[in-house]
């Protein structure tokens, strides 16, 4: 009852986090350590690498930029790890905790933001976040489906076989 009453005055977000390639060797764990000791709870995650196909419907909004196709080359070059994160406000603070997309402007304006600290380049940036709830649903449904379909009617993952 307490726990709903939280989530009645702070109701839960959604959001989805890319760790791109650029950033999973050297910088995976402290990354994650960050996103946990700010509160987020990871709710989906999976590490793989993405095909060419998944990259191009992920970005197809940057279809028509000059950096599409060196985009998808970048995030189909090796593992990223794909994670749900669930918090009050998620949206917002985890862009805020990625920072701005060049680095460069993240070192003036947010140095001690994730990207300011971890991305090389306008391109090789290290992470990805969602801009809006809409797209983070939108997102988190093209890459993990939908998730409640596994959910019975308490809200609860119904772990019980099929009979046969
Ligand atoms: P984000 O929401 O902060 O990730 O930024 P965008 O949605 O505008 O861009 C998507 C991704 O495309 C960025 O995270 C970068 O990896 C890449 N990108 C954005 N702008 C540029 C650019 O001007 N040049 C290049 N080479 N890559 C870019």
């Amino acid at each position: 009852e307490a726990e709903e009453e939280i989530n009645f005055f702070f109701p839960k977000q959604q959001t989805l986090a890319v760790i791109k390639p650029d950033a999973m060797e050297d910088h995976k764990e402290e990354i994650l350590g960050e996103i946990c000791s700010r509160g987020f709870t990871i709710t989906q995650l999976k590490e793989l690498v993405l095909s060419r196909d998944l990259a191009e419907d992920f970005y197809s909004q940057h279809r028509d930029k000059p950096f599409y196709n060196q985009l998808v080359d970048f995030m189909c070059r090796g593992p990223c790890m794909l994670l749900v994160l669930t918090k009050e406000n998620a949206v917002e603070e985890w862009r805020s905790m990625m920072g701005p997309t060049d680095p460069a402007q993240a070192q003036e304006t947010a140095p001690g933001s994730l990207r300011a600290r971890f991305a090389t380049d306008i391109l090789h940036n290290a992470l990805h976040g969602s801009t809006s709830q809409h797209h983070a649903q939108e997102k988190i449904q093209f890459l993990f489906g939908d998730i409640t379909s596994d959910l019975n009617s308490d809200g609860v993952f119904d772990s019980t076989l099929p009979e046969d």
